[in-house]
Parts: structure tokens; sequence; C-alpha cells
């Protein structure tokens, strides 16, 4: 099915703000107005007085003058893009001038006065969408791109927004092609079905499709726990500092704190980022023996944290005794992924460590209450996050992704099961083009008008 660009008659305008290299005296930034559609040119001709008239070349930059209200107000840049060779597809004018609100907002009202309307969040990806200048999978890496807190995930979005998993996508879909005509050159040739030798070349096929479809569809694990943010569970008997260290690497009082141990029954979580990784904290009820059943069922919650976690802070009071409690915490450790953490440095150290080293977990000593420390342990934590497996370098990043490679491996598997028992070929037509559809929908081929809108609604305006 086709569609066509909701107001393809009208143009479009949008204020954009871009990140630029601050002035001398750290002010300003630059302001892009985008306008595409039939009269980007036109409008852009009224609104910026240059040299050479916009549009004389296919592209092409220009410095001028901006004009609003019959007044020169700014002077800027008109980057012009004739169709189709433009982000669009369409004819396109960028004006980049100085990134006041005011100057941009002039401009955009003059432009709506000149006959442009306000775009939706999304609109210009949309129609480049629609006018084939990218495919779906590549629009969806616009927004990636732009929300990417990791170089992980800048690199997982550039990949996308490249092409990289499109061109995957293709590859599968040529293999159902060739199954498909291999059956349909059976289909159409004889009475017969295919021969054995057809059956076996498709069966191949398809047990490719089907392995490479379900590792592709498996990357999305650790692609959503990135994006969801790594889970960090801190643990230690009540009284240690969970909760004040929980405040501090959060830079906000999210926990309770209290000398009365016992305070923290239920789990407290907050997210924050570090070098660029989103993290998800969680504050644990302290590891004690306890008959209250409120804080057993909270102890019970803290170990199933401990098992989900990405990574876990074993949290010990250096400034007390050790005790059972403190044994109990040390058990719940799982070694390859926990950070043996010495509180209360600030205080005389009389905790005897052996039983912790002896367990070969990594250990940082640090005060919560005066924060020395702190950028040790967050030190000692970058690298510790689980490194996603991508195919070849490909992660997918949406369910929707997901869902489709699942249903390409299902009437693969489901095709591959009714060559070996022999059944009529046009059963197993139906199983591969339901594969094909799968694979025409992760591209944006076949794809209805609302899952466009749930796409593109993640966009910001501008884009
Ligand atoms: P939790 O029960 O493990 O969450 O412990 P809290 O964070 O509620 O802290 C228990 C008590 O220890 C509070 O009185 C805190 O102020 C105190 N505390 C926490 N961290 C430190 C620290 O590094 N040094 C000192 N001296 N006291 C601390």
């Amino acid at each position: 099915m086709k569609f066509k660009p909701k107001c393809s008659k009208s143009s479009l305008i949008e204020i954009e703000t871009i990140v630029a290299i601050s002035t001398p005296r750290g002010e300003g930034g630059i302001g892009v107005v985008r306008l595409s559609g039939p009269n980007a040119i036109a409008i852009g001709q009224r609104l910026f007085h240059s040299k050479s008239t916009l549009g004389q070349r296919i592209r092409h930059v220009e410095f001028g003058q901006i004009w609003v209200g019959g007044r020169a107000i700014d002077t800027g840049l008109a980057w012009v893009f004739s169709a189709p060779h433009s982000y669009t597809g369409e004819d396109l004018v960028e004006i980049s001038c100085h990134g006041n609100m005011v100057v941009l907002e002039s401009v955009v009202e003059e432009s709506i006065r000149h006959g442009a309307s306000t775009a939706s969040p999304g609109e210009f990806t949309r129609r480049a969408f629609l006018n084939g200048r990218m495919d779906l999978l590549q629009a969806e890496a616009v927004v990636d791109l732009i929300q990417a807190s990791s170089s992980a995930s800048l690199d997982t979005a550039y990949g996308l927004a490249s092409g990289r998993l499109s061109t995957m996508v293709r590859r599968l879909k040529g293999q159902v092609v060739k199954a498909l005509s291999l059956l349909e050159i059976g289909l159409d040739f004889s009475e017969e079905d295919i021969d054995e030798i057809g059956r076996q070349e498709i069966q191949t096929l398809m047990r490719d499709v089907v392995a490479s479809s379900c590792r592709l569809a498996d990357t999305f694990e650790g692609t959503k726990r990135r994006i969801d943010g790594y889970l960090v569970a801190l643990v230690g008997r009540p009284n240690v500092g969970k909760s004040t260290l929980l405040n501090v690497l959060l830079g906000e009082d999210r926990a309770i704190v209290s000398p009365i141990p016992g305070t923290t029954r239920d789990l407290v979580e907050g997210r924050t980022v570090w070098g660029g990784e989103t993290l998800r904290l969680v504050d644990t009820a302290g590891i004690r023996s306890s008959e209250d059943p409120v804080e057993k069922e909270g102890i019970d919650r803290a170990a199933r944290v401990v098992n989900e976690a990405d990574l876990v802070f074993g949290i010990f009071d250096s400034s007390a005794e050790w005790c059972g409690d403190d044994l109990a915490v040390l058990e719940l450790l799982p070694v390859q992924k926990s950070i043996a953490v010495f509180n209360k440095v600030d205080l005389p150290a009389v905790l005897d460590r052996t039983k912790v080293e002896r367990r070969a977990v990594s250990s940082v000593e640090i005060s919560a209450l005066t924060e020395i420390g702190i950028e040790n342990l967050k030190k000692e934590a970058t690298g510790c996050w689980p490194r996603s497996r991508g195919v070849e370098g490909v992660e997918v990043t949406r369910q929707r992704h997901q869902e489709c490679l699942y249903r390409v491996s299902e009437s693969g598997a489901k095709a591959d099961r009714l060559l070996l028992d022999k059944e009529p070929d046009e059963c197993v037509v139906v199983e591969l083009q339901e594969a094909l559809n799968a694979l025409g929908e992760m591209l944006g081929e076949r794809t209805d008008e609302d899952v466009l809108d749930a796409v593109f609604s993640e966009f910001c305006i501008g884009k």
C-alpha cells in the first residue's frame, strides 16, 4: 500500500535549534528554520535576500539578509536543496540565523503568512520516508540518533540510519523471494509438486532465514536493557549507608536516611547517567535475619533484584565489627557482577575485611557521608556493563522489529516442516508469503497509517 504525504500541496515550516560552538562570550547559538514542500523555494526567496536568488542550482548555500514584515531582522545562511535531492525528497530550504527565539519565531510566522503551515512532530522524516528517501528502519533510527545517550546507542543508531539493518532485512527478503520463485516454478509448470532437489534447496534457504531472523530478533534483549538503563542493586545489612550512597549517586534525596535499622523496607529506584550509560540504581531492604513479615518480603525482593541486576554493590560498614548479617550479604553477591563497597571510611577502621577479600570480589573504599571515593566507585563500575552481542554489529532497537522477525522465523519454520511432511506446495507458499509480509512491514513497505503514526509520534517538531 502506497501513502501520500498528508499535506503534499502545502509547504512545511519548522523551528529547529541546533548545537553550535558558542561565541567567545559564551552567548547565543545557531537556529535553523526549515521549509519543505513545493513552495519552499518561493517562500525562501521572499524571506531571504541574497546576491544569487535561491533555487538557481540543485544544491547551494547563500549568505544574505532575513526579511520579516518589510525589514531585515538578521543575517544568516540559506541552504537550498531542490527536489528530489533533499532530506525530504521535496524542495527544501534551511535558513540558519542567530538562535534567538524572537528571530526564529518571526521567520516562522512570516513563512506562515506566505502560505506555509506548521509541521507536526517528525513530519520532515515522515515525508522523507513517504518519498522513498529512507525506509522505516532508517526513519526510526533518526530518533535513536537524536536521543542516543551512550556511544554504544549512537553506534547502533548510526548503523540503522546508514541502512545496515535494512540491508540484512533485504537479504532475508531476497532469500524468501528465491524460495517462493522456486516453488512457483513448480506450481506453474507441472501438475506435480516441486521435486526433491527443489524442496531441499528451499529448506536450506528457509533454515538460514529462520536462524538469521531469530538471532537478529534476540539482539533486542540487549538493546532494551541498555535503553531502559542497566540495573545496579545496592545491598547490605541495615545501617551500612545504602540509602546515603543512593542519594549521593543520584545527587538527590530519594531514599530515607535514618540511623534506625530497617527503614528501607521496599525498593527505592532512581535513574542517573554515568559515562553516557543510563543506570537504574535500586536501594534494597537491609539484609538481616528478621521475623517481621514486611521486612522478610523486602529481603526476598532484594534477593530477586540481585539476580536481575547487571551490577551489585555489596555494602559493608568499615567502622563496625563483622557480623552474621554481613555474611548473609556476602553470600548473596554474585562474584562476576559485584563490587564490595567499604563505607564509612571517614570513621576509624574496625571491620575485618579478609572474608570479603577471600571471595575475590573487587572492592572500593568510600564514605557516602563525605563523598570520599565516590568517583573511584563510578570508575570501577564503568566497564562492568554487559556487552550486547549484535549480529555482524547490527542490533534491533524496537519491539516492532523483534515481533516482525519472530513472525518471519515462525513462518519459515512452518514452511520447513510442511516441506518435510511433503504437504502441498500451496501451503508452503502461504507461509513464505507471510514471512515476506513481515519483512516488508519491518522496512515499512506495507505498513498501515497507525504504525506510522506510532513511529513518528516519537519524534520532536522539526525532525
Ligand atoms: P541504610 O540502612 O543502609 O540505608 O543506611 P543509611 O543510609 O540510612 O545510613 C545509616 C546511618 O549511617 C545514617 O545515620 C547515616 O548518616 C550514616 N552514614 C551513612 N554513610 C556514612 C558514612 O560514610 N560515614 C558516616 N560517618 N556515617 C554514615
